[in-house]
């Protein structure tokens, strides 16, 4: 799987040299890039942010920048304009851009192309059914987000060209930039990968996956009894189907307790007999 990532602070993206990732590129099942929006900049200052249209407080990140740079990675024609054309004018630069006009929106999505993702915590939940599904795509393009968030037009516009574009939260609060939600949903997403666990195993049975995603069963090691407390008894029993059913209803009711969601969302047919008794 190709990875880019488009950030005002790629350095950020150092860690993923580490742990299970570092091996996963080792291994050559991923390749990431990690690039700096300024890279795309044309003036002194590098500056990617303006000040919001209609007011308010704090910059947002210009189209004209992102559009740049996006059109490089995704492999995109440039924009009409001659790029050496007002070069050293950053506003004439802007506004030949603003008017460009050269693509004809386009009916589907270019199956060739990277999926596009921009975290935003005004977008849906990233949940592990997105994980697993784009862990099955051939490249990924992250653009994170800083200030106030990217212009709204920048996510519109590619999809109108027929990207694949998806924005996604990955929780109920706000961070200072993408850089970490992108790391987020990197590791949900590679840790699928055939290859990238020692244990392939280890990814089937877990909290949020399968057709009736449930909170996983809790887990215990040795010794049995530690600081006077004592694993179920149960799992000592050696019963396999004993141990199976004790931590399916302990899946089931962990799930109804803490996340009641996943309950109502869940399909009765991924419940059998013994889990309505529960
Ligand atoms: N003004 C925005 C709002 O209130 O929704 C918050 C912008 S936040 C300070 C800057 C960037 O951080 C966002 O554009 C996004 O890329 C990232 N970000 C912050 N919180 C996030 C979250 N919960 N999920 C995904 N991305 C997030």
């Amino acid at each position: 799987m190709k990875i880019d990532i488009v950030s005002v602070f790629p350095e950020y993206f150092d860690v993923l040299n580490l742990s299970l990732f570092g091996k996963a590129q080792d291994k050559g099942l991923v390749e990431v890039h990690a690039h700096n929006l300024r890279d795309w900049t044309h003036d002194v200052h590098h500056s990617v942010d303006d000040t919001p249209v209609g007011g308010g407080a704090g910059m947002v990140m210009k189209p004209v920048v992102w559009s740049e740079c996006l059109d490089d990675l995704l492999g995109l024609e440039p924009a009409v304009v001659e790029r050496t054309m007002g070069a050293d004018d950053q506003a004439d630069r802007e506004a030949e851009y603003a008017s460009a006009t050269e693509y004809a929106p386009a009916t589907t999505y270019s199956p060739n192309r990277p999926i596009l993702i921009f975290p935003n915590p005004s977008a849906p939940l990233f949940t592990q059914r997105d994980a697993t599904e784009l862990s099955r795509a051939d490249h990924l393009l992250f653009g994170c987000g800083r200030y106030e968030g990217y212009d709204a037009r920048i996510p519109e516009y590619y999809r109108a060209q027929g990207i694949d574009v998806r924005e996604y939260s990955i929780g109920d609060y706000v961070l200072n930039g993408g850089e970490v939600a992108v790391s987020v949903m990197l590791e949900a997403i590679t840790r699928l990968l055939p290859g990238f666990m020692g244990n392939p195993d280890s990814i089937v049975e877990e909290s949020y996956t399968g057709e009736g995603a449930l909170l996983e069963h809790r887990q215990y090691t040795k010794p049995a009894e530690w600081r006077g407390i004592r694993v179920p008894d149960v799992l000592l029993s050696g019963d396999h189907g004993k141990v199976d059913r004790f931590r399916r209803d302990e899946a089931l009711e962990r799930t109804a307790q803490i996340r009641p969601d996943l309950i109502a969302a869940l399909d009765c047919t991924a419940l059998n007999k013994q889990d309505r008794k529960t």
